[in-house]
This record gives structure tokens, sequence and C-alpha cells, in this order.
């Protein structure tokens, strides 16, 4: 038995804009947040610039996933 659904590309909410995007458009991707219980929370890259807590988070973020990032 095959089951042919496939998934649609993932949409992520970005909590700067309120803005969906393309996961290939969202800087960030928060795994631990979901918008309506279902939609990725992120941030797209002008709402990371404009907003210094999403730098902030952005930071973090990338810190945890690069090991041996030098900062
Ligand atoms: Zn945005």
């Amino acid at each position: 038995m095959k089951t042919d659904m496939r998934q649609t590309e993932q949409a992520i909410y970005c909590i700067g804009c309120g803005q969906m995007l393309d996961e290939e458009h969202s800087m960030l991707h928060f795994r631990t947040g979901f918008y309506y219980g279902r939609i990725p929370l992120g941030a797209c890259q002008p709402c990371i610039a404009a907003y210094t807590p999403l730098q902030m988070l952005w930071r973090a973020v990338m810190s945890e996933t690069a090991y041996g990032y030098p900062n």
C-alpha cells in the first residue's frame, strides 16, 4: 500500500512581519514554536535585520547548530 500524499512546501510564519514564508525564504526557523499549533515559526531576513531581538535569536540558533563558530 502506497500513500501518495505529497507534502506541500513548508510554510513558515514570520514573527516579525506576520507573513507566511516559504522555507527557503526564511532565515530563522524555530523548531519549538508553532503558529496555530502546526505552522512553524520563523523570521525572514528583513525582519532579522530590523529587529534586534530577532538578531539575537538568530545568533542563538546559529551558534546552536554551527559548532565552533568563532564568537
Ligand atoms: Zn518578516
